[in-house]
């Protein structure tokens, strides 16, 4: 008889999964607890996959032999405590993908930087002529490539609720960019619990494989002190010199890898600010690793244009530059943002709060800003923080007039920076909602 696959979430990764599970001679059924959108409804309808949305049909859920669990439930649902309960194999996309490819992967996972490095690298080992697919929370869903498009590796962005539901994956190369902070709401607000999670990226690993990590970071150097890992350690740092790993000299990148070593000028990297360094760092790591030339290296770290909504600049208006960084959800993404500001900042800040500490952000702030616009609907928390340090603050709730305000305030010469600190869902459907709407603002002024 078929093994029975049910699938929770018709998102991406659930309908990419589906697919595969058909293909691979699963019976599959889809159970979405909202709305499943109509042009996933479709791909389900057309390959003939069973699937139910606005609720989950308890029988048919908990008779599966195994379930994939898409990332966005959490493990406290209903209907996955119930899962538990019947000792059902809850697992990830990315695990069950995995058991039908023998393509190599690249997993890369922290708390920021994850879509910039992934797609850095992507972008390197395809100009380095691998036959290489993007997945993971990128784009078309990994499960959705194994069935469909073959490709000979993959690199894949891993969320940590991606890497809660694995079990035997492991890549062949893992990056942690970076662990602050964040998503503790899934994690028992236990910290640890969280920085766990990222470190079971590197939990099957052999010897063999490598993990890559910014030794900087005291939250992942604190736990590689504490605990094992089979791989090969390549860390990557702006304050140390390393034997192995990346590092800086002076105004030098450097990488000494399998005794090779690779030499760039920073200012030749195309994308700006320190984090960005670091991102490089990690990349070009990946790809000396996978062996691509170092010509092709340097190339492509020069020619890089950037993702949408990081640190995007949008436009120069009157010599003022306008500053998309929608994506910086989070303290320490904003961190980065204003670090790498060369001009005096009008910055445009606020959303929905994560328990932030802005403390971190005090020196920045005192040196670079010269005023903020709070747009969200409580902004209390930054008006306590800044109002001190800040001689203009005003308080705006929609972004046409953040923008419109923004553009008195600031003069020729300064810049004008979108980087919230925060989650996006009071005012906008999603951080991508909110940095197009910021763009659209200031194409209209
Ligand atoms: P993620 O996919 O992990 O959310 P992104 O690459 O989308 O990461 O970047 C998210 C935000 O963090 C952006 O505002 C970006 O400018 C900033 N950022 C990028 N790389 C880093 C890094 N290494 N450290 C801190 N912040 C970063």
């Amino acid at each position: 008889m078929k093994k029975r696959l049910v699938i929770l979430g018709g998102g991406e990764s659930g309908v990419g999964t589906a697919i595969l599970g058909k293909k691979e001679g699963f019976d599959v059924f889809v159970s979405d607890f909202g709305p499943i959108k109509d042009y996933y409804k479709e791909v389900l309808a057309i390959n003939k996959i069973k699937f139910e949305d606005g609720g989950h049909t308890e029988d048919k859920v908990l008779n599966a032999d195994i379930v994939m669990k898409s990332p966005g439930i959490p493990d406290k649902a209903d209907i996955v405590k119930k899962l538990h309960k019947k000792k059902i194999e809850v697992i990830s996309e990315i695990e069950f993908a995995n058991k039908f490819t023998k393509a190599v992967t690249i997993g890369i996972t922290g708390s920021n930087g994850k879509t910039t490095t992934t797609m850095l690298t992507h972008h390197l080992l395809k100009a380095g002529g691998l036959n290489i697919g993007i997945g993971g929370n990128i784009g078309k869903s990994f499960a959705w490539q194994v069935a469909e498009d073959h490709y000979d590796s993959y690199v894949l962005e891993l969320s940590s609720f991606q890497l809660d539901g694995i079990v035997d994956y492991a890549p062949h190369i893992a990056v942690i960019t970076n662990i602050s902070p964040d998503h503790l709401d899934r994690y028992d607000y236990k910290y640890e619990k969280y920085i766990d999670a990222k470190f079971r990226i590197t939990m099957n690993q052999k010897k063999t494989d490598y993990l890559i990590y910014d030794a900087d970071d005291e939250a992942i150097t604190d736990w590689l002190s504490k605990n094992k890992t089979k791989a090969q350690l390549i860390p990557f740092s702006l304050t140390k010199t390393l034997k192995t790993g990346a590092y800086l000299n002076n105004d030098k990148m450097e990488i000494n890898i399998n005794e090779e070593e690779f030499i760039m000028e920073t200012d030749a990297v195309s994308l700006e600010g320190k984090h960005n360094l670091k991102n490089a760092m990690a990349a070009a790591s990946v790809a000396k690793l996978m062996q691509i030339r170092k010509e092709t290296i340097r190339e492509s770290l020069t020619n890089f244009q950037g993702v949408e909504h990081r640190l995007e600049k949008v436009l120069k208006i009157q010599n003022v530059q306008y500053i998309n960084d929608s994506k910086a959800t989070n303290v320490n993404a904003t961190f980065y943002a204003l670090d790498s500001m060369t001009a005096p900042t009008v910055w445009i800040v606020g959303g929905v709060d994560k328990g932030n500490d802005y403390e971190e952000l005090m020196p920045l702030v005192n040196e670079k800003v010269k005023a903020i616009i709070c747009l969200g609907l409580d902004n209390k928390k930054i008006i306590d923080a800044f109002g001190n340090i800040v001689d203009m603050m005003v308080e705006v709730d929609n972004m046409t007039d953040a923008v419109r305000t923004a553009q008195k305030l600031a003069e020729k010469g300064d810049s004008v920076l979108l980087s919230p600190a925060c989650a996006s869902f009071d005012l906008f459907e999603n951080y991508e909602d909110r940095g197009k709407q910021f763009k659209n603002a200031v194409h209209n002024l």
